[in-house]
């Protein structure tokens, strides 16, 4: 089976308990939760039985340790999860607003998150990776970015492949060489995964469609417009298919996107027909959304395939 590795950010993430509830004054929290966008992508892809790394940086603390046994226990290489002393590993404290948006307070760039690097370890994996997946969100610094490139490198010059999940913030554009670097990475995805209107930051169309032919025409084979609760859209050369969500109970929707694409990702690599991929993907981003903590839903494909047999779908 091929293999797939990712690079970023782990970190914990920490919650508050109640709905509405400011971290300006002490209060209940829930966690530690294991998260990190990299961390939560590769811990699906394994779960659901598929070959996959993670090039990150962690603390030599509880928080490192709980990540790093997760994805242990769930399958995923480990081996260029480079362990540091004296430094804390990333920490993200959520509180969730009544109309469902969420509020972060961020330690990534200076913990040991930003210790990340193109050591032994990571150029292994990669040497026996087939496909690497970039997330918008984990190039915050340049050493980040570097390593992207390394990674997209290694497996095209190997005939591999690239998926790309775009979710950057707009302020993220402007980092030093940011905009060079979504150039490169688009320049060689094979599959992209924007999530709605995220999909018009990379075209000059306004419509889906325009934007979708505008990707198709660059060069990117296939494109998953991902539609929260809604489900998803998949565009290739021979046409779209469209496939409605699953009907869950959200309690907290991080890590959805990143668990739908660790599954769509894994079953493209399968070789599997649109419908089957984005099936199961709309599987496991359902039932991401159903745990509070970003990686506590993630499933097993027995779970998910059980889950599927039974499940209502919405309305696309
Ligand atoms: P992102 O987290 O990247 O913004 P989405 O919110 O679109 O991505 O979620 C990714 C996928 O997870 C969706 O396409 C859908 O399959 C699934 N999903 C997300 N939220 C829900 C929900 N509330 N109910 C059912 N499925 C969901």
């Amino acid at each position: 089976m091929k293999k797939l590795v990712c690079a970023g950010e782990i970190l914990v993430e920490i919650m508050a308990e109640r709905i509405g509830q400011s971290f300006r004054a002490p209060g209940p929290l829930v966690g530690p939760f294991p998260s990190g966008a990299p961390a939560i992508f590769i811990d699906q892809a394994a779960r659901l039985g598929q070959p996959a790394g993670l090039i990150a940086a962690v603390g030599d603390d509880d928080f490192g340790h709980l990540n790093i046994e997760r994805l242990r226990a769930d399958g995923a290489d480990i081996s260029a999860i480079t362990v540091h002393q004296g430094a804390a590993t990333g920490t993200a404290f959520v509180t969730y607003e009544s109309d469902g948006s969420r509020h972060f307070v961020y330690n990534i760039k200076q913990s040991a998150a930003g210790l990340i690097e193109m050591g032994a370890e990571a150029r292994v994996l990669l040497a026996g990776a087939d496909h690497f997946h970039v997330m918008g969100t984990s190039l915050f610094s340049p050493e980040v970015i570097e390593i992207a490139r390394n990674g997209i490198e290694a497996v095209k010059t190997r005939g591999g492949t690239v998926s790309f999940d775009p979710n950057i913030r707009k302020e993220m554009l402007d980092l030093p060489g940011m905009r060079d670097a979504l150039h490169f990475v688009l320049s060689k995805t094979d599959v992209f995964l924007p999530s709605g209107a995220e999909l018009f930051t990379f075209a000059d169309a306004t419509d889906e469609e325009s934007a979708v032919r505008e990707m198709l025409d660059r060069g990117i084979s296939t494109i998953v417009v991902k539609k929260g609760a809604q489900g998803a859209v998949h565009y290739d050369q021979s046409g779209r298919t469209a496939l409605p969500g699953f009907v869950v109970e959200e309690i907290d929707p991080t890590g959805a996107g990143d668990c739908f694409a660790a599954a769509f990702v894994s079953f493209w690599l399968r070789g599997e027909a649109p419908e089957k991929a984005l099936r199961i993907a709309n599987g496991c981003g359902a039932l991401a959304v159903t745990k509070k903590g970003p990686m506590e839903g993630i499933a097993s494909l027995v779970t998910v395939e059980a889950f599927i047999e039974t499940a209502r779908t919405g309305a696309l």
